[in-house]
């Protein structure tokens, strides 16, 4: 696989967990808790990391939720969770982080829409918010939204537009503003003592389209890291399609330092699934590894029975299930490719692309499934316990290949 070359980029240390430079791209979610809920955000915060999360932001919407946050993150530290906590600020943030000292202490990053930092004392509400941020060494992300887009400078620009002898359409000035409203707000943040390392910036959007241009634009004309992530995205596979359509142009041309997959989960879902699209997304491109990937066909007229699909299922559970432990003792088992086809259509082709692999008899072929590893022709399984015999195989192979098994 070609490697994808990164944007060059500051490197931002979120209390450990770095974001740009030459580190790798951050996974983030965010939770849907009421932060004054202790119990329930350090439970949701747990289940974040459990499945990947490198940091989790919460909302600081209120005084409750503002006190809530010390505590959110001494326990999780004393549970062993040292996940770095981001503060989600809107509107009265400027007048939280000055009331509650300990917060803005406690928190790892804090999160700033410029958009709606105030009309009236727009910049000295976000100055008051970054003197916060230099006073207790904190990094901030500038994360505008174009549902929140600071009005002044949309009108400014729109007044501006008119004038012109060929003006821009009014979509293109939308995304212009939002480029010049984040980078408006670090020029203004580092004018007032943040370091320049301590800037990552967003600018997002509901439509995938438009995500794609504005952070082109965005990536051309600063170094800062940028944290890509289509807004809104909305329920299951439309959020997830959606997502996986607008970052992955940016993150194949080196565009983005942290995702956040923004999806609607359904009542009482799980939060988490968010985290393991991020991760998706970036293993689907190569870009990062969190665990083996099964290549399996869809299966077709050619396997009409079930035992193709049960058997792919069988063995991407197995794997899911072993992970965990894998992870620990066989350190790079995460870039392990396993193929499961459904017949010799693709099958030993396909097979012998991925680290591991067995192609299964099609409805009218012999009766056996030939297993490959590192392209070489193995072993061929035959009868009704071939799946368990395979994943033997599958688990002496990973003892021999990596790590030392400690
Ligand atoms: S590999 Fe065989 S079973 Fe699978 S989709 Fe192709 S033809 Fe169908």
């Amino acid at each position: 696989m070609i490697p994808v070359e990164r944007r060059k980029t500051a490197a931002v240390n979120i209390d450990g967990v770095v974001i740009g430079g030459t580190a790798p791209v951050v996974v983030q979610s965010m939770t849907n808790t009421d932060t004054a809920d202790v119990n329930g955000t350090i439970t949701q915060i747990r289940q974040l990391v459990d499945a990947g999360s490198e940091l989790v932001r919460v909302t600081v919407n209120n005084d409750s939720a503002a006190r809530a946050v010390p505590e959110i993150v001494s326990q999780l530290r004393e549970s062993g969770y040292p996940i770095p906590i981001v503060g989600d600020f809107h509107y009265n943030g400027h007048l939280l982080l000055k009331k509650f000292p300990e917060t803005a202490n406690a928190l790892s990053k804090l999160r700033i829409n410029p958009g709606n930092v105030g009309t009236k004392h727009r910049d000295k509400n976000f100055t008051q918010i970054i003197e916060v941020a230099v006073e207790h060494d904190k990094p901030v992300r500038i994360g505008v939204n174009w549902g929140s887009l600071d009005q002044r400078l949309l009108t400014e620009l729109m007044d501006e537009n008119a004038g012109r002898q060929t003006p821009k359409n009014g979509r293109e000035v939308v995304l212009e503003a939002m480029v010049q409203s984040g980078l408006r707000s670090a020029d203004l943040a580092e004018q007032n003592g943040l370091r320049h390392d301590q800037i990552v910036i967003s600018t997002k959007v509901s439509s995938v389209r438009d995500l794609v241009s504005v952070y082109r634009m965005l990536a051309a004309r600063c170094d800062y890291p940028l944290h890509l992530g289509l807004t809104e995205a909305g329920l299951g596979v439309k959020g997830i399609v959606a997502t996986t359509a607008g970052l992955s142009p940016l993150l194949l041309d080196g565009i983005g330092d942290t995702i956040r997959v923004s999806l609607t989960p359904k009542p009482g879902g799980d939060r988490a699934e968010e985290v393991r699209v991020a991760q998706q997304v970036l293993q689907s491109l190569g870009i990062r590894h969190f665990e083996p990937q099964v290549i399996s066909c869809p299966g077709c007229g050619r396997t009409t029975s079930t035992f193709f699909q049960e058997m792919a299922e069988e063995i991407t559970g197995y794997i899911q299930k072993m992970i965990p432990q894998w992870r620990i003792s066989y350190p790079g088992v995460e870039e392990m490719d396993v193929a499961v086809m459904g017949c010799v259509v693709n099958g030993p082709g396909e097979s012998k692309h991925a680290n591991i692999g067995i192609s299964l008899p099609g409805t009218f072929e012999e009766p056996k499934a030939p297993v490959y590893i590192d392209g070489e022709h193995s072993i061929t399984l035959k009868g009704e316990g071939l799946v368990e015999e395979f994943k033997e195989i599958l688990f002496d192979y990973v003892k021999e290949t990596y790590g030392t098994g400690v």
